[in-house]
């Protein structure tokens, strides 16, 4: 359909998305938009015993089933893990999925997190909400197009800065009726939970997103909820797209 709302939120590494704002790409699905996941590398490094191309064949998979629960489509950028660079490359690539989606909604990494990956990824995709829309800049394939898409961006993945405070969201998702989806589109990266354990001493991968998205639900009461901070620099929309899309779900901090 030619009106459908569309959501892209991209992310450094496969599994980053179900994390941090699967539950809200599953409510926005439920009202009928499309879904996209994009991931700035294939995971290259998810791995102790896998060589990088075993590896990442395996976590594509696992990337596109996970949005395949929505309906929805998996791109990778297919850079390398600890790689992604704010390179002219990068930036090309990145400005030219945005413009074959055309979202309405970009969902971005915390421009602060605790891995440079996630931080390199937030200017990333940025920029390219931004630069999608500027008719000079020239990427192979796609036109630019307007209007500039609301961009959120998602909670780092431990819910605090690299000084250790404790980052505050102003839009928080009540992703109560989406959890059991969340669950099962993380589940879908079934090669992360061995990974985990030893690279962050996580032993339960499903049980470490469920208390993140636990605490978030404590900030409203809710059972569980996701948080975003919405983009509001120059050029871009003001208005709280989330807040319009998802009514009572959405709660202002
Ligand atoms: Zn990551």
């Amino acid at each position: 359909m030619a009106n459908t709302k569309r959501v892209l939120a991209m992310a450094a590494h496969p599994d980053d998305v179900e994390f941090l704002c699967a539950g809200t790409l599953a409510l926005l699905r439920s009202k009928g938009w499309e879904v996209h996941i994009c991931t700035l590398t294939a995971g290259d490094c998810g791995s102790e015993v896998l060589p990088p191309e075993e590896i990442c064949a395996i976590r594509r998979v696992e990337a596109a089933n996970s949005a395949a629960v929505l309906g929805g489509a998996f791109h990778c950028l297919e850079c390398r893990d600890g790689l992604i660079a704010y390179d002219p490359e990068t930036i090309l690539k990145s400005v030219a999925l945005v413009r074959k989606v055309r979202p309405n909604l970009v969902l971005a990494p915390s421009p602060r997190d605790y891995m440079i990956d996630h931080e390199v990824s937030s200017a990333l995709v940025r920029n390219a909400a931004f630069m999608a829309g500027v008719p000079n800049f020239k990427t192979e394939g796609y036109p630019s197009f307007r209007p500039v898409p609301h961009l959120y961006y998602a909670d780092p993945l431990d819910l605090k800065d690299i000084y250790g405070t404790p980052v505050v969201p102003t839009t928080l998702v009540d992703i109560g009726t989406a959890m059991e989806t969340k669950k099962q589109m993380l589940a879908c990266h079934a090669s992360q939970r061995d990974w985990l354990l030893k690279q962050h001493g996580i032993d339960e991968y499903i049980n470490a997103m469920i208390e993140m998205s636990r605490r978030r639900g404590e900030l409203l009461g809710a059972q569980y909820a996701e948080g975003f901070r919405q983009h509001l620099g120059h050029a871009y929309p003001q208005d709280n797209l989330l807040a319009e899309e998802l009514g009572d779900l959405v709660h202002r901090l």
